[in-house]
């Protein structure tokens, strides 16, 4: 047999140990996770790789969470305006104050794939992490938040329900494509936004599957998140979202599933009367 080349033999012991080296300096919770090649873990959010050791729930559950916060109206509050309201419409200055203060504290904005990839296979995420997320397809998302957003280099998610897109006051599908080709990312909040726990039958293609596929229309990209409307979920719907590709789900604030916490993401609404302070709290205090 032919003896292998020495510096072929040396090659390939170092980049070995650099894999090995590189291994160690994750934050990885999976002590038996297969050392592999940096290369590998790259976009690589598939759930189907057999070779790939997913998390468990367990692991899932005890890593730190990612701060997600949610957003429904950006504009500034109306007289009729209830208190109740408030909760859902963020002032056009407090959102902007809201993104300055997070670029000034170092906050790096991160997308679904990426907290997917730290979840499940212990991917570093970049120092202090946070999540933008928006649903309910409101106009002020693109005419407001997406370029407060762009000052800062931060990106978000989009839930959108598309009964509503094209309608006035709401987005309409060549910006929700802007979003999507500027690296942001659509999400699916449902046709009209019902209750998902109340769903039967024909319900789950008039809710899911058509919303879903116009989403793909649109975006020319696979739709893989969801978010519930009301942040309302229940253990059934979970295996009908994973049949329709979906790889992860979110909810509001409640208790994740112990057997799925994947599909009960939590994420915190941001009501429109919270100043900095308040925000930074419930950041810290809730995730
Ligand atoms: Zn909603």
């Amino acid at each position: 047999m032919k003896k292998p080349m020495p510096a072929l033999f040396s090659l390939l012991f170092l980049i070995s140990c650099l894999g090995r080296q590189s291994n160690t300096h994750t934050d990885n919770p999976q002590k038996d996770s297969p050392i592999k090649p940096a290369t590998s873990i790259i976009q690589d959010t598939s759930s189907k790789d057999p070779v790939q050791k997913m998390a468990s729930a367990v692991e899932i559950l005890a890593k730190k969470q990612v701060p997600i916060l949610c957003y429904h109206q950006i504009r500034d509050w109306k007289p009729t305006d209830s208190k109740r309201a408030k909760d859902y419409i963020v002032p056009v200055d407090a959102f902007k104050q809201q993104m300055k203060m997070l670029a000034d504290s170092g906050y790096h904005s991160i997308l679904p794939d990426e907290l997917y990839d730290y979840l499940t296979k212990g991917t570093p995420l970049p120092s202090k992490p946070v999540m933008l997320s928006f649903d309910d397809t409101d106009l002020e998302q693109y005419s407001i938040a997406y370029p407060e957003m762009q000052k800062h280099h931060f990106k978000g998610v989009f839930f959108i329900m598309t009964v509503s897109l094209n309608r006035p006051r709401y987005m309409n599908s060549q910006q929700v494509k802007e979003l999507s080709d500027a690296g942001n990312v659509i999400g699916s909040h449902t046709w009209d936004h019902h209750n998902v726990k109340q769903y039967q039958g024909k319900d789950w293609e008039i809710q899911i599957d058509k919303p879903t596929k116009l989403l793909e229309t649109i975006t020319g990209k696979p739709i893989r998140y969801f978010a519930y409307p009301f942040g309302l979920w229940n253990k059934q719907a979970i295996p009908e979202l994973k049949k329709r590709n979906f790889v992860a789900a979110f909810q509001l604030i409640t208790q994740r599933d112990d057997e799925d916490p994947l599909f009960t993401i939590r994420r915190m609404i941001v009501p429109g009367y919270w100043s900095l302070a308040t925000l930074q709290h419930y950041m810290n205090k809730n995730f």
